[in-house]
């Protein structure tokens, strides 16, 4: 018997040509998350439930079904269950979910609390911080579990900047990228040798004296990371499409192809082979632009280029209208995604998404925040805006619209959470629960009844 109960008013989303297949009243599995996720989670289903109502009046609706991972597994299944595989079937079952933040214990402590996060060495009956009775051995990051069993291979940022929102730029309403970041390989599939051990001396002779490479120094940790062509071209693929469909004017493939030419360099080969070959009819590729075309660009058609990450930083600041959607590697992404939502006023207002064929999880970008567990505080504009991504994903873009549209009229009102307020002159400061119901207000609509 699953731990999960499904909804008996709710119908699967199918799949069907490459494409999800959406009913009215879609089964959405879904997690609150740890620490202050069951706070953001309850503003963001009063604002996306509020959303739908107004938009298609009853006709559609969203089933939700909670499934369990990090704290709430723990209590459900047993105490060491962080990542019950019923959830992952859930998620690859129902295609397209919403999920909260999750504690992911780092360092060389054994036990963590799930609770507060504090990091243990032995395991207590109740934490000695906060006196949490959920206290469990130190685990692997449940976000890139989720990740890599369901293949959810792009990570998806798309980085606007509302109007009002602090930020600390000079011209934020310049950016309005969307971010595709591979997600499986290069170093989230790197693989390290630890200085000092058996292994890193066989990896060491065999680079040195059978692949006569040069390392520097013997005392070296040695790292490897596998960039392919298959996970290059799929994450190209993706957004390409994405460009396309949503008539974007060019895609970035950003790289370090300058110094490691057969995986970063590679990534960018294998993107414009992709784009010209998949894609012909849609795309030109910067070297036919100034070749064949005169530096002149033909309405409709998509510019694919590329830039070396280093630059694309640069970039990001001087001239971010110049850039649209980017493709990249997975740590180049890393960094550049969370630079480029603290252009825009941080990560409390980021939304992200990891896709995959079929699958897609949607996802607020900051973590569990534990020092504000229960307090109804922090802003919950990630988590909302991640569902305005599951919506637009769904097909059902009038809701997602009137997201947007009552998150900037709560925002212009001056109407925020902590975090904005204490850098707003003259706005007002409001809870969690109190900036959801804001927005739904300033959508025209009204709470809906859970
Ligand atoms: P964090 O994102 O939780 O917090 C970083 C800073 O941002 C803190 O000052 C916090 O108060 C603030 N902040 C975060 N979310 C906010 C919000 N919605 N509104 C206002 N302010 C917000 O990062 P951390 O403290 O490094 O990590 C805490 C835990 O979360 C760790 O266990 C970490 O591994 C985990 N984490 C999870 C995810 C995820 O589930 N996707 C992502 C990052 C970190």
């Amino acid at each position: 018997m699953a731990k999960y109960t499904v909804p008996a008013n709710g119908a699967k989303i199918g799949y069907k040509d490459g494409k999800i297949q959406v009913p009215d009243n879609p089964i959405v599995p879904y997690f609150p998350g740890d620490g202050t996720g069951p706070d953001i989670w309850k503003a963001t289903k009063i604002v996306l439930d509020g959303a739908v109502e107004l938009a298609y009046k009853g006709k559609k609706k969203i089933a939700w079904m909670e499934v369990y991972a990090g704290l709430s597994a723990l209590k459900a299944y047993d105490k060491d269950t962080v990542l019950p595989q019923e959830t992952l079937d859930a998620f690859k079952e129902y295609r397209v979910g919403l999920k909260g933040p999750l504690t992911t214990p780092a360092g060389s402590f054994k036990f963590v609390c799930l609770d507060c996060a504090a990091e243990l060495m032995d395991r207590p009956a109740n934490c000695p911080k906060c006196k949490s009775e959920w206290i469990t051995p130190r685990f692997r990051s449940v976000n890139v579990g989720l990740r890599q069993k369901l293949d959810l291979y792009a990570c998806v940022r798309p980085v606007r900047w509302f109007t009002g929102v602090p930020c600390p730029v000079k011209s934020p309403e310049k950016f309005n990228i969307v971010i595709f970041r591979e997600n499986t390989e290069d170093i989230y599939a790197g693989i390290e040798f630890e200085w000092g051990t058996a292994e890193q001396k066989q990896v060491y002779e065999f680079i040195t004296k059978t692949m006569k490479k040069n390392i520097p120094f013997p005392d070296s940790g040695i790292g490897i990371k596998p960039i392919s062509k298959t996970g290059s071209q799929r994450l190209a693929r993706m957004a390409i499409k994405y460009a396309i469909d949503h008539k974007k004017p060019s895609v970035t493939l950003v790289h370090k192809g300058n110094i490691q030419k057969f995986t970063e360099g590679a990534f960018r080969d294998w993107g414009y082979e992709v784009a010209v070959t998949e894609f012909r009819e849609h795309v030109v590729t910067e070297a036919e632009l100034w070749d064949k075309l005169d530096g002149k660009m033909p309405a409709g058609k998509v510019l694919i280029k590329d830039r070396i990450a280093d630059q694309t930083f640069q970039q990001f600041l001087l001239r971010p209208d110049e850039y649209s959607v980017i493709a990249t590697t997975n740590l180049n992404g890393d960094y550049l995604s969370d630079a480029a939502v603290a252009q825009v006023g941080g990560l409390g207002i980021g939304p992200g998404a990891n896709i995959g064929d079929g699958c897609a999880i949607f996802e607020a970008t900051h973590g569990t925040a534990p020092k504000y567990t229960n307090k109804d505080m922090v802003n919950p504009g990630s988590l909302i805006l991640s569902g305005v991504m599951m919506l637009e994903h769904m097909g059902w873009q009038e809701a997602a619209d009137l997201i947007v549209k009552g998150l900037e009229k709560t925002i212009a009102a001056k109407t925020v959470t902590y975090d904005f307020e204490r850098q707003m002159p003259g706005a007002t400061k409001i809870k969690c629960s109190e900036f959801g119901a804001a927005i739904v207000k300033n959508m025209g609509g009204a709470a809906v009844a859970a």
